[in-house]
Parts: C-alpha cells; sequence; structure tokens
C-alpha cells in the first residue's frame, strides 16, 4: 500500500497570498505546500481523500491516470473545491466516480455542484459522480476505509484509519482533538498523520505542541505532521521533532 502527499499545507496553500515571511519568501520545495490531501494506492485500485482548490495541478504533478474512489473528511472549501475537475477521471473511465462522505458533507456537495449527478441527453459525455454515503468501513482492493469523528470547528469532519494487507494508516488532516472513540478506531495504527497548524494555539485545529502530545497518545511508531501553515519551517522545525515524527511535504510517498 502506497501513500502520496499530494499537499500538505493549510487552507490558504503555502505560499500564502500577501505574506512576506521567511517561508512564503523563501521558495524551498518542502516549505511549499498545496492543499491537504493524500492518494492511496494497492496494486488494484487508487483512491484520493479530500479534493481541494489545487486538486488539478496536484494531479497533474503526481500523474494521476486512474480514481476509483473520493473520500471527503469534511465539507471546508480548502478540501472539496476541486471535485469539478475529479469528473475528468470519470469521462475517462467511462462511469461515475464514487465520493464517499457523510450525508451532511454529501447534502452540501449536492448543492455546490448540482449538475455533477445529472444525466445528459444520450450521446454526450456523462461526467458524473456518485455520492456514497459513508456509514460504516468501506472495502476497495486490499485497503479498507473506516471513518471517525473528529471535533473540527461546528461542522461534521471524519479522520479515516485505511487498513492494507501490511500494515495500516491514520490520517485527520483536520481537527482540535481526538476523542476516546476516535484514539480507539486508531489503536495500533502503524503510521499516524496528524494535523499542525501553526504555532499559536486555534480553535479549529491543533498547534504543532498540541499535534505532538496527541501523536504521544495514539502511540504509532511512526507520525507525519500535515495540513501545515507557514509559521510551521521544514528547516526550523523538522529537525527538532521527537524520535518518529517528521513534517510530510508534497510529494513525500510513504509504502507500508
Ligand atoms: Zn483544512
Ligand atoms: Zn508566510
Ligand atoms: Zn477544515
Amino acid at each position: 500500500m502506497n501513500l502520496r502527499f499530494l499537499g500538505t499545507g493549510w487552507s490558504h496553500g503555502v505560499p500564502t497570498l500577501g505574506c512576506d515571511c521567511p517561508v512564503c519568501r523563501g521558495g524551498d520545495p518542502k516549505n511549499c505546500r498545496c492543499r491537504s490531501s493524500i492518494t492511496l494506492r494497492d496494486d488494484q485500485v487508487s483512491v484520493v481523500v479530500d479534493v481541494g482548490p489545487d486538486f488539478r495541478f496536484q494531479a497533474l504533478r503526481a500523474e494521476l491516470k486512474r480514481i476509483d474512489a473520493v473520500f471527503i473528511t469534511h465539507q471546508h472549501a480548502d478540501h472539496v473545491m476541486g471535485l469539478d475537475d475529479v469528473r475528468r477521471f470519470s469521462w475517462m473511465q467511462g462511469e461515475a466516480l464514487p465520493i464517499w462522505g457523510e450525508a451532511s458533507v454529501l447534502d452540501r456537495l449536492a448543492e455546490l455542484y448540482p449538475y455533477v449527478t445529472q444525466k445528459r441527453k444520450p450521446g454526450t459525455a456523462v461526467p458524473l459522480l456518485k455520492f456514497c454515503d459513508w456509514l460504516s468501513p468501506v472495502k476497495l482492493g486490499s485497503m479498507t476505509f473506516t471513518s471517525f469523528q473528529v471535533p473540527h470547528g461546528n461542522i461534521p469532519c471524519v479522520g479515516i484509519r485505511i487498513d492494507g494487507e501490511a500494515g495500516s494508516f491514520g490520517y485527520v488532516p483536520d481537527c482540535s482533538g481526538l476523542p476516546e472513540a476516535a484514539l480507539s478506531v486508531l489503536e495500533g495504527v502503524d503510521v499516524m498523520i496528524l494535523n499542525a497548524l501553526r504555532i499559536e494555539p486555534h480553535p479549529s485545529h491543533l498547534s504543532l505542541a498540541q499535534s505532538l502530545e496527541w501523536l504521544e497518545r495514539v502511540g504509532a511508531p511512526q507520525s507525519y505532521l500535515t495540513h501545515m501553515g507557514c509559521p510551521i519551517d521544514y528547516n526550523v522545525h523538522n529537525a527538532k521533532l521527537p524520535p518518529g515524527v517528521e513534517m510530510a511535504w508534497d510529494g513525500l510517498e510513504l509504502t507500508i
């Protein structure tokens, strides 16, 4: 099972518009972060988690040729505003592409994109999406996708556990903490990926220090930080992280 980070940035992306800080101005590839998203692949299927406004560029950069399903963690713009571009894969693959999410998130997407489920005239291309209610674990190829609720402001938001034949990932790109129920789903994951927005606390996200505390509780042998803003500098902070924790960067691939 292969995980690739398509993006590791906060909702603004890094560089952040109008910001003159050294991270935004420095141009270091490990500090250039598209909106947070990952792909998961085994030898049968290819899946994307979250499709933000950078999705088209991210898919080109990663040379994505096929998508079998998309999972959505929550309705914030930095996680869903690339959904229109996903239809290109539906068109290429000749069938409606499944979009998995919670019912309230799917309702929101149906409002934002009313045309993506409407059949066209016979003989015209039909780039359609199929909204699928993510009520229980979803198995695709050798991978199983299990969602669990996490607090993130006042909207529903989920984290994901992905189990493959040889190991498991936990992925929580946005949250302000991990409730007991989430911790129990994450028990025993081999690799944990958790958001760390900035140094200062934030009401609906984890700061760097809070993220490290939660990662210690999860206790995965290897952990990565994602959904990071420009106050977090790869060249300053990565070397100071505890053993077994690293900052992710766009393009990083993990295989287990
Ligand atoms: Zn976000
Ligand atoms: Zn900046
Ligand atoms: Zn969010």
